[in-house]
């Protein structure tokens, strides 16, 4: 798959730099990534922080992470630390950390000053009731019947709601908008509600709590953030956001809110909502179980920050949404495993070899390069004896001349090692082949120098030796959803798609090296694919995640069906 192109300046940049044409201070430019702490994040946070981080880095500008932590219902601490942990991991650095709970005093104030001006009231209708008044987008609202209040009556019930005097959803506050706009959000929307929650910061000081557009622009104003930057689905927001703004503005620098398109990934979902509906129902381990498109699912199925990131930037930042190929994620991450990681040799569907002409006891140690990407990854010892193990699928007792693994009567090289040529084999009670009896040719191993170990061989296997291996446990994945758009039909319940073989753990056989990985690394298993090991690794058993195979042999079943 071809890298797309990545243009030099995106349209949020053209709109920065044409504000600081127009006279804008560039040391006043401020950006902040404003997550919700109800859930991890995803692979479309990952685009909205790197959109963010990148700003403040090409503009030399300070970036606030903000929690915009204003419903106490679904939010959490755990997700707090859970999101610094991933942005961290992602190596990029905030400059002040932040929370919407921060400003729930000087967004009460700001709210008393809105009634007394007469511009909101309080609204003892039920939702439903409220909903009913709303009108459509062709048709006008109607006004409540509470909507000519007094600000003194008002003002005095406001103070109950805050002092817990009344039940939860009995009222709430609402801004005096315009019931025949024709954006509904300007219909008089609701500034406050009554939530009898704790609140994992606030505790019980609050049981009235702002909604999201009565916090989100002012948290920005009291942060000095110049660009606001949000996905699409705010646009009809941005009216309401600089009516408030305007309200509150005194002075200094006043925040522009400015909408890119979501990242959509195929064969998964970026919601936390439906994450979570995963997790909860168990199709998955948890959050960061490896087919989650969360970035601690990505991270331990063992993309690395650079993946992710070069991800991000070459899809860039648009003002439509789209739906990225999963493959095209995939292809970032070979890239960059390509440069990093190191080559092992691990059998995962194992057939015997015995060299019938190689001494009983004798133990080969045979040196190999660790990465022929990187000329300073050095070598490492593998071990070669008469007894090894070939996968099962490079094998075969007949086959045409288009088959360049080993075939009866056939020779092929063990990868670092040596010409072998397949003389017979031997099948088990199920007529399963069990061994392969093959003869080496001493004169041909790779690298001594002579002309037998020049000798051109159509196939190289990779190989273990049965004397000197360690046994390991390998997860493989397959997508975690049968359908490239999972929740397209809103009607249907998108677990409804969930492949239900995304999962394939079997034992392998690895060579001895991999007896000490350690979590986190990342290996090549040569001509397999891109594997990490996990953390639920024992000094006793070792656990590897694939994160992806060598080539992209989805995109090619997919061509065929
Ligand atoms: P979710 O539906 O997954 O909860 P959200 O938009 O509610 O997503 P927030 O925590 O509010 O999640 O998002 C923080 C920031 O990340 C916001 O600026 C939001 O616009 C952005 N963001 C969220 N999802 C995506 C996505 N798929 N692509 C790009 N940006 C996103
Ligand atoms: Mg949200």
């Amino acid at each position: 798959m071809k890298r797309r192109k990545v243009s030099s300046k995106n349209f949020i940049e053209h709109i920065i730099d044409e504000d600081l044409e127009k006279g804008f201070d560039k040391k006043k430019l401020k950006f902040r990534f404003p997550p919700e702490p109800n859930g991890y994040l995803h692979i479309g946070h990952v685009k909205a922080i790197c959109l963010n981080f990148e700003l403040g880095k090409k503009y030399n500008a300070p970036v606030n992470l903000r929690f915009d932590d204003t419903n106490p219902v679904k939010e959490n601490k755990i997700f707090v630390d859970a999101i610094k942990d991933d942005i961290s991991w992602l190596q990029y650095k905030w400059e002040e950390e932040k929370y919407a709970s921060d400003y729930f005093q000087q967004l009460y104030l700001w709210a008393l000053e809105l009634i007394k001006k007469g511009k909101a009231y309080v609204d003892n209708q039920s939702t439903e009731q409220i909903a009913l008044q709303k009108g459509t987008p062709t048709s006008p609202g109607q006004n409540s019947p509470f909507r000519n209040q007094s600000p003194d009556k008002a003002l005095s019930l406001f103070i109950e709601m805050k002092e817990g005097k009344h039940p939860e959803g009995s009222m709430v506050l609402r801004f005096k908008g315009n019931m025949s706009s024709s954006n509904m959000l300007m219909r008089d929307p609701v500034l406050y509600r009554i939530l009898k929650k704790p609140h994992h910061r606030t505790k019980d000081k609050w049981c009235i709590y702002p909604m999201y557009d009565w916090a989100h622009g002012q948290s920005d104003y009291i942060e000095e953030i110049s660009h606001s930057l949000c996905t699409l689905e705010f646009l009809p927001h941005r009216e309401l956001y600089d009516e408030y703004l305007d309200f509150v503005y005194k002075k200094g620098t006043k925040p522009k809110q400015r909408e890119f398109s979501r990242l959509n990934l195929s064969y998964t979902v970026t919601s936390k909502r439906k994450l979570q509906k995963l997790v909860e129902n168990s199709f998955v381990e948890g959050w960061d179980d490896p087919r989650m498109p969360t970035i601690s699912g990505l991270r331990r199925r063992g993309y690395t920050p650079t993946a992710l990131i070069n991800f991000a930037k070459a899809v860039g930042v648009a003002k439509r949404d789209n739906v990225i190929d999963a493959s095209f994620l995939e292809f970032c991450a070979r890239e960059d495993l390509n440069k990093k990681s190191r080559r092992v040799m691990v059998v995962l569907d194992p057939i015997k070899v015995i060299v019938t002409n190689y001494p009983e006891n004798k133990n080969e140690t045979l040196l190999t390069e660790n990465n022929p990407e990187d000329s300073e990854a050095g070598h490492r010892k593998i071990h070669f004896s008469k007894e090894l193990f070939i996968e099962r699928n490079d094998f075969r007792e007949t086959a045409n001349r288009k088959f360049f693994r080993l075939k009866l009567g056939g020779e092929v090289r063990l990868k670092s090692a040596y010409i072998i040529k397949a003389q017979s084999l031997k099948k088990n009670d199920k007529g399963e082949i069990d061994t392969v009896y093959c003869t080496y040719d001493p004169l041909s191993l790779s690298g001594s120098g002579t002309q037998e170990s020049q000798r051109k061989v159509k196939g190289t296997l990779h190989w273990v030796s049965q004397k000197k291996h360690v046994k390991i446990k390998v997860n493989q994945y397959d997508r975690l959803f049968t359908n490239p758009n999972p929740d397209s039909d809103k009607d249907q319940d998108f677990t409804k798609h969930i492949n239900p073989h995304s999962l394939i753990t079997n034992k392998a056989y690895a060579e001895i090296s991999l007896k000490k990985a350690e979590p986190g690394t990342s290996f090549q298993f040569q001509r397999q694919g891109y594997f990490i090991c996990d953390k639920k690794s024992t000094d006793k058993t070792k656990v590897f995640n694939k994160t992806v195979s060598l080539r992209d042999t989805w995109t090619k079943k997919e061509a065929k069906t």
